[in-house]
């Protein structure tokens, strides 16, 4: 009895932070069926520091960060974060518009009048059900909002950041939305990725490689669980890739945030605890990483290695020229209200 009760204690403590089963996800478009996803099964831990996840243009990643941010839902299969569901929302509902095969031009007006008619109908018959549905679907957009308020921080290739707010108002702002208004925890993130005494510059005053980093203390700010980042170095040059990399790298093993990287460069496993490729929406390999070789050695090691990694970014946090972006979603969900968060980022585009 006491025994089950202890297991059950243990397996609770140790939920994975992620927890994606069978998850697939079809876009339909023009007739045709993709699968962006197609039966994703994956576990992280929350001692798996850094996830980097690899594959070639067009076989998921961003689907695959869109589903773990809750920006997207998955079409079949279950998403679990520490052992509970993720809120997800249906598609945006289809409108189809009741129109007359083309007549000769001379007889339009003809049957435009009819086409309104028809249409009008359809759209008084269908205005409650439609309404229902689009209040549920309002609903669901915002909890998976507040879940990624309270969860996610998101990375991407460009900056967001707002320009007439100073670097420190850009990185409370995010707080804020977050719902953790914390100056002093902002103030040590700015210092953190070598941006101390600048915490009053707009911007404009900052160089690319500097806003990149106020981008960096953005995402990390609100304390979120899981940091993803969608090609967030895609723009660097290789070497100062490796020292955006390190600066942020460092902060989520220090932090203990797992961070989901998704990159094309072979180079940055060398960073990863563990390393995910993806092909046609499937998992096609799934490695330990080089920093994850850590694991399995003695602590001493672990902490000198660990000690030794901490040296190596306080050294390079200076000059980093970098690029990334955090927080919260795009400039304009900063700029609204972080409602608007879900539309702003939901994928809407066309590969
Ligand atoms: P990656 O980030 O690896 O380049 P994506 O996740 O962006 O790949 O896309 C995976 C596949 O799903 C591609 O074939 C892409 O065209 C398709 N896809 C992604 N988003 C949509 C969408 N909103 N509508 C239709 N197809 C999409
Ligand atoms: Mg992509």
């Amino acid at each position: 009895m006491g025994g089950a009760w202890l297991q059950t204690m243990a397996e609770n403590f140790t939920s994975p932070l992620i927890e994606l089963r069978g998850v697939r996800r079809l876009y339909t478009s023009a007739g045709e069926t993709v699968a962006a996803l197609d039966g994703i099964d994956l576990e992280l831990k929350q001692g798996e520091v850094v996830v980097m996840l690899l594959g070639p243009s067009g076989s998921g990643k961003t689907t695959l960060l869109n589903v773990l941010s809750a920006m997207d839902s998955p079409t079949e299969g279950t998403y679990r974060f520490l052992g509970e569901g993720v809120p997800t929302a249906p598609d945006a509902l289809e409108t189809t518009r009741f129109s007359l095969p083309m007549p000769h031009p001379l007889l339009q007006p003809l049957v435009w009048p009819i086409e309104v008619s028809v249409r009008l109908i359809q759209a008084t018959i269908r205005a409650p059900s439609r309404t229902m549905a689009s209040r549920r679907r309002a609903k669901a957009l915002e909890a998976q909002a507040s879940f990624r308020r309270r969860n996610i921080g998101y990375v991407f290739q460009q900056y967001n950041l707002l320009g007439d707010l100073t670097v420190l108002e850009n990185v409370m702002l995010a707080q804020e939305i977050a719902g953790a208004r914390d100056r002093t925890h902002a103030m040590d993130m700015i210092s953190r990725v070598g941006l101390e005494g600048l915490h009053d510059r707009f911007p404009s005053e900052l160089s690319g490689g500097q806003q990149q980093r106020v981008a960096i203390a953005r995402s990390l700010a609100k304390k979120a669980q899981l940091l993803l980042g969608d090609e967030p170095t895609g723009n660097l040059d290789s070497e100062t890739t490796q020292q955006v990399m390190d600066v942020l790298l460092g902060i989520c093993r220090k932090e203990q945030v797992t961070a989901v990287i998704v990159t094309h460069d072979e180079s940055l496993t060398q960073h990863a605890t563990r390393v995910l490729r993806l092909d046609s929406g499937r998992l096609q390999s799934d490695e330990r990483g080089a920093a994850g070789t850590l694991v399995g050695k003695s602590k001493a090691v672990m902490k000198d290695a660990l000690d030794t990694a901490e040296d190596v970014v306080d050294t390079v946090r200076r000059p980093v020229e970098a690029a990334i972006h955090g927080g919260l979603a795009t400039a304009k969900a900063l700029t609204g209200v972080a409602k608007d968060i879900a539309e702003a980022a939901r994928p809407n585009r066309k590969e």
